[in-house]
């Protein structure tokens, strides 16, 4: 049974996250909720690279770090930005269904034949590429991964809200991650 809460309706937001933004970002994209006018952005979303995903919220509502997986590790001065300057106080860490990142270590071949091929690289550029990066993007478990960044990012990050997440590519339906 995976630990995932559906949102369907305001209540299922679990109460310490309703009225804040992470209760209006799950509002906006599984609720339709009508757009308001933000004069500044309420929160940091960070997610994957991947294009089936597509949030729903309004104009100047949240600021948005796609890397692959998710994965914020190579994004800290961009967080750090947005929480120092950008005044953010809450964090979603958004993890997907079907994740290309999942078993990154079955696509070498694939990814050292593309580098020399398309983006015409010497092959042993391109291994050594793969090699230093896959273990950093490497992805077991999607859930598992998602609550592991979540961690990190509320020990780097001691004052802001983490909250950990979980895009449906099948149906476009964000879960909260029961913790
Ligand atoms: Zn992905």
């Amino acid at each position: 049974m995976e630990p995932l809460i559906k949102i369907t309706t305001r209540d299922d937001i679990i109460p310490e996250y309703r009225n804040t933004p992470v209760g209006l970002f799950l509002e906006y994209h599984n609720l339709g909720r009508k757009f308001v006018k933000h004069t500044k952005p309420e929160l940091l979303i960070g997610m994957c690279i991947d294009s089936r995903l597509v949030l729903n919220v309004p104009h100047n509502f949240s600021y948005v770090v796609r890397s692959g997986g998710g994965n914020m590790r190579d994004m800290e001065f961009n967080i750090s930005y947005a929480i120092a300057v950008g005044g953010i106080r809450h964090i979603i860490v958004l993890g997907h269904t079907n994740c290309a990142m999942i078993n990154l270590i079955d696509k070498r071949k694939d990814f050292i034949k593309g580098m020399v091929d398309t983006a015409g690289w010497a092959k042993y550029l391109a291994e050594e590429h793969f090699q230093e990066s896959q273990p950093i993007y490497e992805i077991k478990n999607e859930i598992d991964f998602v609550l592991k960044e979540t961690r990190r990012l509320r020990l780097k990050y001691p004052r802001v809200t983490v909250v950990p997440m979980m895009y449906r590519v099948k149906n476009n339906h964000i879960f909260l991650i029961d913790e």
